[in-house]
C-alpha cells in the first residue's frame, strides 16, 4: 500500500524562527494531477518576541501586482533587528493564478478570495485557502490583505474593513486610519473573503486596493510600503517611521457600482479621482460604425473611484465605482 501523501515541509510556525533573523518557507498545499506539488511561499522577518504578529498577504488575485512587488521589496528592506514581533509575508498567495497572469487559478476557476476559510480536502484553491487560513492567518494578531484592481481597471487607493463586527471593527478602523489611507470604504463582504473570515475568527484586519491595469508602478509600491510601515508603527512593531500620515482625517465612504447594459467600444469621459454630479455622462459605448449605442450616466453625485480602462465592454461589465461620503460607523 502506498504511503499517504504528506507535506514535505514541516508545519509552519513563525515563532520557530530565531529572534533577529529572517527565513523563507515553501508550504506544501496539495499534490496536483501531474504529480507536482502546489506550494506557497511565506517569508518571516523575526524581530524581538513573538508578538505582535502581522500577516501581510498579496497576490490573492494573480494579476494585482503592486502588493506582490511591494512585499518583495519589503523582504529586502526590513531589518529584523529594528522590529518587535513577527512580520509574516505571503508575497504571492495564489501562485498558479500569478503564473497565468489571471485573477483566478486556472486549476479550478475558483476565486480564492471567496473561498476562505477553505477545505482541507477540497479543490486546489480551497486547499490553498485552508493552508493560508490555518497555517498563517490564525497565528496573526492583524491581517493586511493587499489587492489592486484587475487588469481591466484603474482605482483610487482605498482600504476597507469589516465594520459590522464589534469584536474587530475598532481595531481594524484605527489601524486603517493610522496606516495613512485617505479613503476608508465600508460595506458588506461576501462570505469567503479572507479578511472577513479572519474577522469572524476574531482577527482584526483590512483589505486595500492600490493600482491596477495589470501593471505596477514605483509610486504605488512606495505608497504600499508606506502603509505597511505606518501600520507597523501603529502596532508597536517599530519605534518610528519616516512615512508621515496625511494631515486630514480619512474620508469614510460607501460605494455604488455601474455596469454597461450593452457591449461595444468604450469612450471614457471621466478620470479616476474626479468628482461628478448626478446626470454626468461617464462614458459612451459605440459600435464599429461610430454610432453611440449607450451613454453611461452617473446615477448620483460622488467621486469616481474606479474606471474600466479596457477599450471594450461586454453587456454586464462593471464600468465605474462611485464613492459617496457617509457617517463613520465606528466614530467615538
Ligand atoms: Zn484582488
Amino acid at each position: 500500500m502506498a504511503a499517504p501523501d504528506s507535506p514535505s515541509t514541516p508545519r509552519f510556525n513563525p515563532s520557530d524562527v530565531p529572534d533577529g533573523t529572517r527565513k523563507g518557507f515553501s508550504l506544501h498545499v496539495a499534490r496536483l494531477a501531474d504529480g507536482s506539488v502546489l506550494r506557497v511561499a511565506v517569508n518571516v522577518v523575526a524581530g524581538s518576541g513573538h508578538h505582535p504578529c502581522l500577516a501581510l498577504i498579496a497576490g490573492i488575485h494573480g494579476d494585482e501586482y503592486d502588493g506582490i512587488l511591494a512585499l518583495a521589496e519589503l523582504w529586502e528592506e526590513l531589518d529584523p533587528k529594528d522590529i518587535a514581533g513577527r512580520v509574516v509575508m505571503v508575497p504571492c498567495a495564489n501562485p498558479t493564478a500569478f503564473a497565468a497572469g489571471a485573477r483566478k487559478s486556472p486549476l479550478d476557476g475558483l476565486d480564492l478570495n471567496r473561498t476562505f476559510p477553505g477545505k482541507p480536502r477540497g479543490q486546489p484553491s480551497e486547499q490553498l485557502a485552508y493552508c493560508l487560513f490555518h497555517d498563517v492567518l490564525k497565528q496573526a494578531d492583524f491581517v493586511f490583505s493587499m489587492h489592486g484592481w484587475t487588469a481591466y481597471g484603474d482605482v483610487v487607493p482605498y482600504v476597507e474593513f469589516k465594520h459590522d463586527n464589534p469584536a474587530t471593527a475598532r481595531a481594524s478602523f484605527d489601524a486603517a486610519a493610522a496606516s495613512g489611507f485617505e479613503i476608508i470604504r465600508i460595506g458588506s463582504w461576501s462570505p469567503g473573503v479572507m479578511t472577513r473570515e479572519a474577522s469572524v475568527a476574531g482577527i482584526p484586519g483590512m483589505e486595500s486596493e492600490v493600482g491596477g491595469m495589470g501593471m505596477s508602478s514605483s509610486e504605488n509600491r512606495e505608497r504600499y510600503k508606506g502603509y505597511v510601515r505606518r501600520l507597523m508603527a501603529h502596532l508597536g512593531m517599530v519605534k518610528k517611521t519616516t512615512d508621515a500620515r496625511p494631515a486630514a482625517a480619512p474620508r469614510v465612504v460607501e460605494h455604488m457600482d455601474i455596469f454597461s447594459p450593452v457591449g461595444g467600444v468604450v469612450r471614457l469621459r471621466v478620470r479616476v479621482g474626479e468628482d461628478v454630479t448626478r446626470g454626468t455622462v461617464l462614458a459612451t459605448v459605440h459600435n464599429f460604425h461610430g454610432e453611440a449605442r449607450h451613454e453611461i450616466i452617473a446615477p448620483d453625485s460622488g467621486m469616481i473611484a474606479m474606471t474600466r480602462v479596457a477599450g471594450s465592454a461586454q453587456p454586464g461589465d462593471m464600468m465605474f465605482r462611485i464613492f459617496r461620503d457617509v457617517k463613520n460607523p465606528v466614530a467615538q
